[in-house]
């Protein structure tokens, strides 16, 4: 299969687990969660190395009463980092690497509340440390176990080792308990709101489309209707690509190349009626989205979008789109078949010479 196709085979599929079908969608939002923790612990590492530098610090003020053994865990806590930073890129499951990483550290603390007096120590609050990123690096049912694990190696290192000095401090460790799950559910609530936050933003914002997660959206409302195109119940889907668009940024520059991909945008969204919708969903792949369309319909708007970009001559140079167009059947939608049909018309369009239509059978 040519570049454009698989392209816009992957820009659909890493959005819903369409096209390639060993992806599954589960696969894909494995991935996607694969590559956030990834991005995620290599933006925190100058930070995580900071933090270790202060506690090193705080401790090494405090050296004349407590020696320099806990040298010795706060280095394997940071070696532990470096060990899962180095092995989880390539592996395929980092999250296992940063959980290693991580769960060592309540038990570097038990160490360092053990050695320090137990339910009396001053370092009971730093319980709290590794309790502020379990939100961030693990799924929900992840954060439940950590806290509980959390909790259970703070109570290990107090209570159980000292239960009458435990009993004599009781209002300390209550406070740091509280500390911990408080800490746990603040930075837990922070990161949900920042994950609505990502999935609600629905705009394009170099053309003012709708994006992939708007599309995901609304194929998940068409997706199951009730669909049959001899009783008018049909719904379309447009599949537009920019047809050698990369020579226009090799010849002309990416801004230019981005000035065309607004016009192309203005134009295409001035063409369609009130109720369709448009989504840029991948560089120069644009989704159109015709509900109520037979293929008649279809096929006419296809039509017009293409002679309207054509006509249009953005930023000055000649530029076409291909598109490829699928109907639904009958008895229901079934969004994933719409768009693997809509991407083989389009191929077929490009194979076909481009700056041309196909309609799937
Ligand atoms: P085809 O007719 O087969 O679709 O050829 P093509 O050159 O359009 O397709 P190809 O997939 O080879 O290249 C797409 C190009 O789109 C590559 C990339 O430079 C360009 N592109 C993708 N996103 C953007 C963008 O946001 N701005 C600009 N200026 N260019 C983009
Ligand atoms: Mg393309
Ligand atoms: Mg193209």
């Amino acid at each position: 299969m040519p570049s454009t196709s698989n392209s816009l085979r992957d820009a659909l599929s890493s959005e819903r687990g369409l096209g390639s079908s060993s992806e599954s969608l589960a696969a894909i939002r494995a991935e996607a969660r694969r590559e956030r923790l990834l991005d995620m612990e290599r933006r925190m590492r100058r930070y995580r190395a900071a933090c270790f530098a202060i506690l090193g610090l705080a401790l090494a003020s405090a050296s004349t009463e407590v020696g320099w053994l806990w040298l010795a865990p706060l280095a394997a806590g940071f070696c532990g980092f470096a060990v899962a930073d180095r092995f989880m890129r390539t592996s395929r499951r980092p999250g296992l690497w940063v959980a290693g990483a991580w769960g060592l550290l309540p038990l570097l603390l038990a160490g360092a509340v053990i050695a320090s007096g137990g339910p009396a120590s001053p370092a009971l609050m730093w319980f709290a440390l590794p309790a502020v990123t379990l939100g961030v690096r693990f799924e929900p049912w992840g954060m439940v176990l950590g806290t509980g694990y959390l909790l259970t190696v703070f109570l290990v290192s107090t209570v159980a080792i000292d239960p009458a000095g435990a009993a004599a401090h009781s209002q300390t460790l209550v406070a740091a308990a509280a500390l911990i799950l408080s800490t746990v559910i603040l930075s837990g609530a922070l990161v949900e709101s920042d994950r609505a936050h990502r999935r609600s933003s629905t705009l394009d914002p170099l053309t003012g489309l709708f994006n992939r997660n708007a599309l995901e959206q609304r194929l998940a409302e068409l997706d199951g209707q009730p669909s049959s195109e001899k009783d008018g119940l049909s719904h379309a889907l447009l599949l537009c690509d920019l047809d050698h668009f990369k020579r226009v940024n090799d010849k002309l520059g990416h801004a230019i190349g981005d000035t065309v991909l607004q016009e192309v945008a203005y134009t295409m969204r001035a063409v369609l009626r009130a109720g369709d919708s448009i989504y840029r969903i991948g560089g120069e792949e644009i989704l159109v989205v015709l509900p109520g369309a037979t293929e008649k319909d279809a096929v006419g708007i296809a039509e017009r979008l293409r002679q309207a970009v054509r006509k249009r001559r953005p930023a000055g140079v000649e530029v076409t789109i291909s598109i490829g167009a699928a109907v639904s059947g009958s008895p229901k939608v079934n969004t994933d078949d719409l768009v693997a049909r809509a991407d083989v018309a389009l191929y077929s369009a490009k194979e076909g010479g481009r700056d041309q239509v196909f309609v799937a059978n």
